[in-house]
């Protein structure tokens, strides 16, 4: 059932690239195993996914160790600064650091152990209050500003757009990320990259591929609705 879903996921990925004229091999898509059993991932695994999302580090780091260790994982939830350290040398990703006193924390520990650690910029681009993210017109001095840190490496933005019933909602604002990233890219900022943008979810992956996203993150699409009752 989990490989169906995948497979009809990876579907409309593919029809989304066509409409835009897109090669379908440029979108990444992760799966969003949050409060899911590490039997249901292994089912992914085997159905082909090697990318998956977690938003909590406690979750992550106990899953971590029970699968395949050629998964890619993502830390794409709100992330405290005193739990870097947990999860610093275990993420492929870190999608969503919005300020620079996270952005310092993350630089600090990847000094320490010598590594890279490789970020997203979240940015509020809908302008939500309930939503985490750098507003709009502060992500350039923030991409600025953590381009000046070692060890911390910025490589695209990440949005969480608003929960709407029809995608066509959210393609304005998936639009106005691309455009934030290609403004951004066009500074030539040292050191860091605009390659990646990490947007679209159950709901509005589609219309998110077809304004550029490269990173879709799909949780019920692929594993059924979440309880968070138990
Ligand atoms: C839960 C979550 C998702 C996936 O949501 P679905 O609607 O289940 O696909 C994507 N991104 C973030 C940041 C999330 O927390």
């Amino acid at each position: 059932m989990i490989s169906d879903n995948i497979r009809k996921v990876k579907e409309k990925i593919a029809q989304s690239c066509e409409r835009a004229g897109r090669a379908d091999n440029e979108v990444t898509l992760i799966a969003v195993s949050k409060t899911k059993p590490v039997a249901l991932l292994k089912q992914a695994y085997d159905a082909g996914i090697r990318d998956f999302g977690e938003n909590k580090v406690q979750e992550l780091v106990d899953k971590l160790p029970q699968l395949p260790d050629d998964i890619r994982w993502h830390m794409i939830g709100h992330l405290q600064r005193n739990k870097v350290k947990y999860i610093i040398d275990k993420v492929w990703l870190i999608h969503s650091v919005d300020s620079l006193r996270l952005a310092q924390e993350i630089s600090r520990e990847a000094v320490k152990r010598q590594i890279t650690a490789n970020i997203l910029v979240e940015v509020n681009i809908a302008e939500e209050g309930s939503k985490f993210g750098a507003a709009a017109q502060e992500a350039e001095e923030l991409v600025e500003a953590i381009s000046r840190l070692p060890g911390i490496c910025v490589k695209g933005l990440m949005t969480v757009a608003p929960y709407v019933e029809d995608a066509e909602q959210n393609r304005g604002f998936f639009r106005n990320l691309k455009q934030l990233s290609v403004d951004i890219a066009e500074k030539n900022i040292d050191n860091i990259s605009m390659n990646i943008l990490s947007m679209g979810m159950t709901g509005d992956y589609g219309v998110a591929v077809e304004e550029g996203a490269t990173y879709v993150r799909v949780g019920t699409g692929i594993f059924g609705e979440r309880d968070y009752s138990v």
